[in-house]
């Protein structure tokens, strides 16, 4: 088979075998402007289901706007619906902003500040669009250094929030999330996107400096040269114990509703709520 229809033949058998969505679902894919999301998006749609693009204008300089420019070219091109939230009318800050403020105060890495921040306005979108399920282009290589963090953190209570779909909890409020490239590697997906001609940057974030997924990325293809299927291992061997995880930790998952925003979350104050205070003290 050829390598294109092969990888389109792997993310539809996992869109299946874990039961990511269906034809009546109404899907929101939350897009970058990057090769993974777009790559979700496209696939989406020609499998035949129900969905938009949701792009966040972080107001990173010419790297937001190259982003959007594309997403929108993209979009129009093949017929797709494109919702898009601008950060500082959504949180009252940009991104930058928001993060040296806090970064003087704190040690909170650029990518935690950011990915709380999506997260929450992702959410909350997804939920006024009338979203069923919120598709990210979460990859292999992602799921392989989250697991193997939360390890290296001495922290697997953390990692029932990974796997294909989020699962754990059901709240009207919450959006389930769904990751249809989980076993689709970041070369293959570069690949494909390539061949696709997508029109995608192919630098990541500028403001992405994490040393510690870093560090971890360069072990795992170090390993990966003696044993090309550490990945994969790694994501299955964690999908086994992953129903065990979710088990045991049951009773700190539920949801309640953060005291200044409503939006659901674990505490009293949502993790946005608490970086906002933090930047405001
Ligand atoms: P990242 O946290 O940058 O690794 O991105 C993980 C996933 O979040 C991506 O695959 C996208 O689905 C989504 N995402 C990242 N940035 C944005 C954005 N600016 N707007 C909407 N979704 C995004
Ligand atoms: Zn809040």
């Amino acid at each position: 088979m050829m390598f294109r229809e092969n990888f389109e033949k792997k993310v539809r058998d996992t869109i299946k075998k874990y039961g990511l969505c269906s034809k009546k679902d109404k899907i929101i894919v939350a897009c970058s402007g990057g090769k993974d999301s777009t790559t979700v998006l496209y696939l989406l749609k020609k499998f035949g289901y129900d969905a938009e693009a949701l792009i966040i204008d972080l107001l990173i300089g010419k790297w937001s706007e190259k982003n959007l420019k594309n997403l929108k070219g993209f979009c129009g091109e093949h017929n797709i619906k494109l919702n898009v939230v601008n950060m500082r009318e959504e949180i009252g800050y940009s991104v930058c902003y928001i993060r040296s403020g806090i970064q003087a105060k704190t040690k909170f890495s650029n990518c935690m500040i950011c990915g709380v921040i999506k997260r929450w306005i992702l959410n909350k979108k997804a939920r006024e669009l009338k979203a069923d399920k919120l598709a990210t282009g979460h990859n292999l290589d992602d799921e392989s250094e989250n697991i193997l963090m939360n390890t290296f953190k001495g922290n697997p209570e953390l990692g029932i929030n990974l796997g294909p779909k989020t699962g754990i909890v059901m709240d009207k409020k919450f959006v389930q999330r769904i990751k249809p490239l989980y076993f689709c590697s970041n070369k293959e997906i570069m690949k494909y996107s390539k061949s696709m001609k997508f029109p995608v940057l192919y630098e990541p974030c500028p403001c992405s400096v994490s040393t510690f997924r870093r560090n971890i990325r360069e072990r795992i293809s170090e390993i990966e040269k003696i044993s090309p299927r550490i990945k994969l291992n790694i994501v299955n061997n964690f999908l086994r114990v992953l129903p065990v995880l979710r088990n045991q930790y049951k009773s700190n998952t539920k949801l309640r509703y953060c005291d200044y925003c409503g939006e659901p979350c674990r505490k009293e104050v949502c993790k946005k709520c608490e970086l906002i205070k933090i930047l405001l003290r």
